[in-house]
């Protein structure tokens, strides 16, 4: 089961847009993405506050933010059809 990610609203897990408000759902694969990025962000802050962190965490935690950027830029791109003569 998901929740709606407009009106919040529990619908099937696999539907494309939300029967009460109709807004469209994210993918599950994005879904994915972005609960693998929430939990590296968790531990991040858990070791931030264990005080265990090294200078670099924000560093790091912006070569994420860039990964996922290029991610959602690499979707894009392969949605999209091959211009002409490719
Ligand atoms: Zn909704």
């Amino acid at each position: 089961m998901g929740f709606c990610v407009n009106c919040g609203h529990q619908h099937h897990d696999g539907v494309r847009f939300c029967r009460f408000c109709g807004t469209q759902q994210p993918s599950e694969q994005l879904l994915a993405r972005l609960r693998a990025e929430a939990e590296q962000i968790r531990l991040l802050r858990m070791q931030m506050q264990q005080g265990n962190v090294q200078d670099n965490a924000y560093a790091r935690l912006e070569v994420m933010r860039q990964q996922a950027e290029d991610a959602a830029r690499l979707n894009n791109q392969q949605n999209q059809n091959y211009p002409p003569g490719w």
